[in-house]
């Protein structure tokens, strides 16, 4: 069986970045990824806009063109495409890593389909899978979804979000303005600050003409078919629902990494251990790239602070 250079998992904008880096530079790899090209990305809400403009979002300097100066999740999926295709890179798509083992410095990764071996082995796996679950009664439902898509759906509906971060503000923006009856739960007593500084003012403005309603310092307490109820100071509300979005976030698959040995810090954070300089992890020849990089403080990384992770580890193995 051939031993290659470097087995990449995660075929996202860092894993494909990682790809080029290595056929850049003479390396023989393989990126292997459970869904589409981008995946994640094309599991995006249909209408998502970047909050990075397009320059920053540029893998390997080959340019990235679109309309206006932050590009919209279809433009991205052209990007990236086109850049997996005309520099025919190795990528096995719908390919998903279930386990990867080391013996006698030479790693072997299963998949689904097939079986790698190789001296170096990528994690690009991202936090996208695994949504930050609420752990009440009802939350599995139908009508619950912890992944936004298109508002059109939502029109005419009582449609609750629990979540103040930008996934959740602009799925309530988006939906109000196609006609859903829009109620925000927020745990905190405001909406993020994180909130993308020219999206703040809109919702502010809405939920103060009362287009939008809100709960704050509130929690969900129970989901049933045809309505919610809801921890508030002043007791439990119940209202009317047909839909929830639930966007509160996700997280790395932080098994998969225990499972390969590495390290994660013993706070909340989860912070997986590396070197910052070479992106190896405390396992010999195993490195992490991308957003996977923040454990549960997923705002740390995105593409934009993250591409460089391709550089840092084909030069640390073309080092050694
Ligand atoms: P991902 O893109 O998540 O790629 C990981 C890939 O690994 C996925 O394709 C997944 O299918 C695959 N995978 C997972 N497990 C396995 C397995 N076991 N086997 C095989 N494959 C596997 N960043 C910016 O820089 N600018 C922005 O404006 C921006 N806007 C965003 C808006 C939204 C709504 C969201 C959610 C994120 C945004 N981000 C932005 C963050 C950005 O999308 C991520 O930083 C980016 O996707 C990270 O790339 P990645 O390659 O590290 O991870």
């Amino acid at each position: 069986m051939q031993i290659f250079d470097i087995v990449i998992v995660g075929g996202g904008p860092i894993g494909i970045a990682c790809g080029l880096e290595a056929k850049k530079n003479g390396l023989t790899y393989v990126v292997l990824e459970k869904g589409t090209i981008v995946n994640s990305l094309y599991n995006y809400p249909v209408n998502m806009q970047f909050f990075s403009s397009s320059e920053k979002l540029e893998i390997d300097e080959i340019p990235f063109i679109s309309n206006e100066a932050k590009p919209r999740r279809n433009e991205a999926l052209e990007y990236y495409r086109r850049i997996t295709t005309s520099n025919e890179l190795e990528i096995n798509l719908f390919e998903k890593v279930v386990s990867i083992t080391k013996k006698d410095e030479i790693f072997a990764t299963v998949s689904n389909k097939n079986e790698y071996k190789s001296k170096n082995i990528v994690i690009a796996t991202g936090f996208y899978d695994i949504p930050n679950k609420l752990n009440i009664p009802g939350e599995n439902l139908e009508k619950v979804s912890h992944y936004y898509n298109d508002p059109h759906f939502y029109s005419k509906q009582k449609l609750v979000i629990i979540g103040a971060s930008n996934s959740a503000i602009d799925a309530a923006l988006e939906c109000y303005r196609k006609g859903a009856d829009v109620t925000l739960i927020i745990r905190g007593d405001e909406v993020g600050q994180r909130v993308k500084y020219w999206v703040r003012p809109d919702i502010i403005n809405r939920i103060k003409e009362e287009s939008i309603a809100v709960f704050y310092n509130a929690e969900v307490a129970e989901i049933v078919e045809n309505e919610i109820s809801i921890k508030t100071e002043n007791g439990i509300k119940t209202i009317k629902n047909d839909f929830v979005l639930a966007l509160t976030g996700y997280k790395p698959n932080f098994t998969f990494l225990e499972n390969l040995g590495v390290e994660l810090s013993n706070d909340n954070k989860r912070k997986p251990v590396y070197n910052e300089n070479t992106m190896e992890t405390n396992v010999k020849n195993l490195y992490l790239a991308g957003v996977i990089c923040g454990g549960m403080e997923t705002h740390k990384w995105f593409i934009e602070n993250s591409r460089i992770h391709a550089k840092l580890i084909v030069a640390n193995i073309l080092k050694k």
